[in-house]
């Protein structure tokens, strides 16, 4: 039986990546990715040259049955998301459950490494006992749930967001009575930035600062 390693990539930076995690890329029979462009850059990067397929949230349900047969084969199999950590607001989660479904006797093993989720809590400065990860809110139906339930939690909610809804969050976080947020930005990047603050005043920084609005947002809500 074969083995099915979930590896982390980097977030941003390209050396983010662990020395197991270049074994294993380097070792495997294929590596199935996200998007086969992203991670050839990466490969490229480190000198590794593997045969590259595609397993993207569309294509899971149908490319793990792909994965299945080559576990059963006994190959090892890599998968890599877009970045940071497969599976964390990122596709890789029905892969894991349908190997272990169809094929207990498989390895299924994590090569840990990047999240934008623990790298932002590791320098927010927050108390970090105690948290709560949503990822992204919904868009539409269930965010003001989503919303209510986060000023009732009482412990700190940790949120992906992007920068074409950054100031709508902010606004929405600012009417809730939020006291607090975090918002870690291009985390790992040459613009890495973290700001902390009510609300209202991320959100005269932002529309002061419109350059800022853009990249990839960590947000850390204090209720
Ligand atoms: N699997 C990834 C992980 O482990 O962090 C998350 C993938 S999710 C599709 C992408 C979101 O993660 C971005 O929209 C942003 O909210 C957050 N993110 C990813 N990279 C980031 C970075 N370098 N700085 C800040 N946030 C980041």
């Amino acid at each position: 039986m074969g083995t099915l390693s979930i590896v982390a990539t980097p977030i941003g930076n390209l050396e983010d990546i662990t020395l197991r995690a270049l074994r294993t890329l380097k070792e495997c029979d294929v590596v199935y990715a996200e998007d086969t462009r992203v991670i050839a850059k990466l490969l490229a990067r480190y000198e590794i040259k593997k045969p590259l397929r595609r397993l993207d949230a569309a294509t899971e349900t149908e490319k793990a049955e792909e994965v299945v047969a080559r576990l059963e084969a006994g190959e090892h199999v890599a998968y890599a998301s877009d970045a940071g950590t497969p599976g964390i607001s990122d596709p890789g989660q029905r892969l894991v459950a349908r190997v272990r479904e169809a094929v207990p006797e498989a390895k299924v093993e994590a090569i840990p490494g990047a999240s934008a989720l623990t790298a932002a809590l590791s320098i927010a400065g927050l108390a970090t006992g105690e948290f709560a990860f949503l990822g992204f809110l919904p868009h539409k139906k269930g965010r003001q749930t989503a919303l209510r339930n986060i000023k009732e939690s009482g412990i700190p909610i940790v949120l992906y967001e992007s920068p074409h809804r950054i100031l709508k969050l902010l606004e929405e976080v600012g009417a809730l009575g939020i006291a607090r947020v975090t918002i870690a930005r291009e985390l790992t990047k040459v613009h890495e930035e973290v700001l902390s603050g009510p609300p209202g005043e991320l959100l005269e920084h932002f529309t002061a600062n419109p350059d800022t609005v853009r990249g990839e947002f960590v947000v850390i809500v204090e209720p």
